[in-house]
C-alpha cells in the first residue's frame, strides 16, 4: 500500500519579521540568556568527576577479607581460598545473567584434597554494556562495579581484564570509598559545585 505523504507548507515570514530580525533577536535572546548561565558540564578530562558510589565502572573482585556474607561461609568449606585472595566460589551466576555470557572465561579445577579452585576469570569488556546484572547475580558478593569509568585502550588485549587486577581494583575501591553511604549521587559538594543547593521539598 502506497504511503500518503502530507506536505506542510512552509511559514513565511512577514515584512516586519524581515525588517526587524525578529527571530533573529529572539535567537540571540536565547543565546544571551545561556551564556550567563551556571556551567554544568565539566571540561574533560582536565577536570574529573568522582562519580558516585553505586556508578556502574570497572568490574572488580572482592577479596577474602572476613567481611564476606553468610553464604562465601558456607561455600567456603568446599573452596581453595586463602586469606587475600578472590572470594569467588566459581559459580558461574554472574555469567548465566550476562546478556553476553562469551565475555567470561571463568576456569575452576579441583585440587589434590578435592577442593575447588578458580584458576581463571577474565572480562572482555569491550563486549560489557555495564549493566550490572552479573554483579546482581553474585552469591557472595565478589564481583562488583567501582568508580573507574577511564578504559580505553590502544589494544583490544587490554580491555580484557583478569582475576589479580580484579581484586587489587576492589581492594582499592573499598579503602577509598568503602565507608560513603551508599546512594547513586555524587558526593554533597561536587552536586552543590555543579548544580547549587537543592532544595528538597
Ligand atoms: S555489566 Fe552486564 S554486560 Fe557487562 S558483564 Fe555484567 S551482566 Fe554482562
Ligand atoms: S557469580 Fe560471583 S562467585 Fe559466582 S562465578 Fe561470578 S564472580 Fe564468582
Amino acid at each position: 500500500m502506497a504511503v500518503k505523504v502530507k506536505y506542510v507548507e512552509r511559514p513565511q515570514l512577514t515584512n516586519r519579521e524581515r525588517i526587524l530580525f525578529i527571530d533573529f533577536i529572539k535567537g540571540m535572546g536565547i543565546t544571551i540568556k545561556n551564556f550567563f548561565r551556571k556551567t554544568i558540564t565539566t571540561a574533560y578530562p582536565f577536570e574529573k568527576l568522582t562519580p558516585p558510589i553505586r556508578f556502574r565502572g570497572t568490574h572488580a573482585h572482592r577479596v577474602k577479607d572476613g567481611k564476606e556474607p553468610p553464604s562465601f561461609k558456607v561455600l567456603e568449606r568446599f573452596m581453595d581460598i586463602q586469606e587475600g585472595e578472590s572470594r569467588c566460589v566459581g559459580c558461574y551466576m554472574c555469567q548465566q545473567a550476562c546478556p553476553v555470557p562469551e565475555l567470561f572465561n571463568i576456569q575452576t579445577t579441583q585440587t589434590e584434597d578435592g577442593k575447588k579452585k578458580v584458576i581463571r576469570f577474565d572480562m572482555n569488556l569491550l563486549n560489557c554494556m555495564y549493566c550490572g546484572l552479573c554483579t546482581e547475580a553474585c552469591p557472595v558478593d565478589c564481583l562488583i562495579m567501582t568508580d573507574i569509568y577511564e578504559t580505553a585502550s590502544y589494544h583490544r588485549a587490554g580491555t580484557v581484564i583478569h582475576m589479580e587486577d580484579m581484586t587489587k581494583r576492589a581492594v582499592d575501591f573499598d579503602t577509598r570509598r568503602g565507608n560513603e553511604p551508599d546512594r547513586i549521587w555524587i558526593d554533597d559538594e561536587q552536586r552543590s559545585k555543579l548544580w547549587g543547593q537543592i532544595k528538597w521539598s
